[in-house]
């Protein structure tokens, strides 16, 4: 690991002058930045710790939910208004990495790092994400840029993320056993004004995105059939030591049907899969 300045943030104003300068580094939890720097993936050469300076509220207003992006996956977990009015996205939260993790790692952190295999990323597109920083409020779709990479300029802060709360909205995942990320997963969601958005993550090597197509079918009739012929085109699809392009494709088809039902029944929610059989759901 290479040598770096350490700053401990005292406001935004300050976390955003020392982020700007060059060969700077946000820390929030730390849990993908610690992991790039020890693998030296990054090499920054000052960190500034943001996560006490971050907002990490959650409130409930003109009709979305907004989560400061110091909140923690576990903070998101508990909170009463996420459960009650998006139980999906509490229980991505519940369900993401580890305890350890959900611990420490930030909705910020998590949205900046935009893992090839984030739960975020899918939620945010399918809810129709707003992000907001310390200079703009972004849509999801502008903000996300690839895997890794954000609309994000250097010095720029992620502050809060807005979800719309939808009419029906669930998360399915299938875990891949060693790195317990997902294998595949599809977030879908149904606005307020009847519109369907359906996410897929983990399957393509480029991130996560939405599959136009199942949405356009699910807009003629949101059940779980409207998907049954539907299939992801090989191109692009995701291969690794764990899975190939059309195995992650396969998943994928058959997680979107499961996430349709499970929405349209009468507990939406999260549910994750692992090797076929359920492991949890919530
Ligand atoms: C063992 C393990 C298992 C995991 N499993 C999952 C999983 O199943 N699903 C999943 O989605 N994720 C998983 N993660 C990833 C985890 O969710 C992310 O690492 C985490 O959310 C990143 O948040 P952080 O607060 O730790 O960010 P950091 O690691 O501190 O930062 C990540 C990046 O974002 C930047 N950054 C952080 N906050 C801000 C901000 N507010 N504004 C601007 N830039 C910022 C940093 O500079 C850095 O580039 C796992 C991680 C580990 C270590």
């Amino acid at each position: 690991m290479q040598d770096f300045v350490y700053h401990r943030a005292s406001s935004l104003d300050e976390a955003r002058r020392l982020g700007a300068e060059e060969g700077a580094a946000f820390l929030a939890g730390g849990q993908t930045l610690l992991r790039d720097l020890k693998h030296n993936r990054r090499t920054p050469t000052s960190l500034v710790k943001i996560s006490g300076v971050l907002p990490r509220e959650i409130d409930l207003r003109d009709g979305g939910i907004t989560i400061g992006a110091g909140a923690t996956h576990a903070e998101v977990a508990v909170s009463e208004v996420v459960r009650e009015r998006l139980p999906a996205l509490a229980g991505l939260a519940e369900h993401l990495g580890d305890p350890a993790v959900r611990h420490r790692a930030t909705l910020g952190g998590a949205v900046v790092a935009n893992e090839v295999a984030g739960d975020y990323p899918a939620a945010c597109l399918a809810l129709g994400a707003t992000v907001h920083t310390t200079g703009r409020d972004l849509a999801a779709a502008e903000f996300f840029a690839g895997p890794g990479r954000t609309a994000l300029e250097p010095g720029e802060i992620v502050t809060a993320v807005t979800f719309p709360v939808p009419a029906k909205a669930a998360y399915v995942k299938f875990l891949n056993p060693a790195a317990r990320y997902a294998m595949a997963g599809v977030f879908v969601a149904l606005a307020a004004d009847g519109r369907p958005r359906l996410a897929v993550t983990a399957a393509r090597a480029d991130g996560a995105f939405r599959w136009r197509e199942a949405e356009a079918a699910l807009a003629a009739t949101f059940v779980a059939d409207a998907l049954r012929d539907l299939r992801l085109p090989l191109k692009g699809l995701a291969e690794d030591l764990f899975a190939d392009a059309a195995y992650r494709g396969r998943l994928a088809e058959v997680l979107a049907r499961r996430v349709v039902a499970l929405a349209s029944g009468p507990a939406p929610g999260v549910a994750v899969f692992s090797h076929g059989s359920p492991l949890r759901s919530g």
